[in-house]
């Protein structure tokens, strides 16, 4: 199998619903499905059915940016996997930094996330990556190889990974393409030591401050199959741009 390649916009807690139809309206009006290139959306809750609705048909791919593992029942605030497939989520966000920050998600909140998603046919897309403090302390693979450490309590399956250096995250502060590679193959590596096979194939993305001007430089680093993209997905132009870059 030849891994996929996928660009992915994570909108966050921003746009409020007119944004999110004007954005779906323009994009879908430009956008040319291609083979071997997943494009996903991943809005706020609230607008996650009229996204999924204004994108039917397109190819574009529903994504939330996080789910509960419980399936339902007293948990004010939360929304399960199962109401994510319920109305048309593909996947879902696991793992970003956001919520490893201020939501306190960690390794042991992941798991149960993981298998909930898979159980639910929700595609999970495990953010991983270091604080600017750990890749100074040069941390870097030690914390990688720790948040991935989760794949040999989930098993194989289905999932994609997301390299989120943090310190790159929204701040216009991208990594190098030689930072990229470096973190992208140890990960590879990590995830054929942890799954065997399977390993091989998972795609990994890159996310931080990626724009139409640096995307075809990281995209064709090794190891590099797409893009996680928070700022620059908010535009439907710029975002267009990020995916034709990724078509070519
Ligand atoms: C993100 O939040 O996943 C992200 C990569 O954000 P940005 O592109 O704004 O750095």
């Amino acid at each position: 199998m030849k891994t996929i390649k996928a660009i992915v916009a994570n909108w966050k807690m921003n746009h409020l619903r007119a944004d999110a139809e004007a954005f779906c309206s323009k994009f879908v009006a430009e956008y040319t499905q291609k083979t071997g290139i997943a494009v996903g959306i991943a809005p706020p809750y609230p607008y996650l059915e009229l996204v999924g609705s204004r994108l039917k048909d397109s190819g574009v791919l529903l994504f939330a940016q996080n789910g509960l593992d419980k399936p339902k029942g007293a948990y004010t605030g939360e929304v399960s996997m199962v109401q994510l497939k319920d109305i048309g989520c593909y996947g879902v966000i696991l793992g970003h930094s956001e919520r490893r920050q201020y939501y306190g998600e960690t390794e042991a909140t992941l798991v149960p996330k993981i298998i909930s998603a898979r159980e639910n046919d929700l595609l999970p897309l495990l953010c991983v990556g270091e604080s600017l403090a750990q890749r100074e302390s040069n941390e870097i693979l030690e914390v990688i190889s720790r948040q991935l450490a989760i794949l040999s309590q989930v098993g194989a399956g289905s999932i994609w990974i997301a390299y989120e250096p943090i310190w790159a995250i929204g701040t216009g502060r991208v990594a190098t393409p030689a930072q990229v590679e470096e973190v992208h193959v140890f990960i590879r590596k990590e995830m054929i030591r942890l799954l065997g096979e399977p390993g091989k194939d998972i795609p990994i993305l890159y996310g931080g401050s990626v724009t139409p001007e640096n995307a075809t430089e990281l995209l064709q680093t090794p190891e590099v199959a797409g893009g996680l993209v928070g700022g620059a997905s908010l535009d439907p132009e710029k975002f267009h741009q990020l995916v034709t870059q990724a078509q070519k």
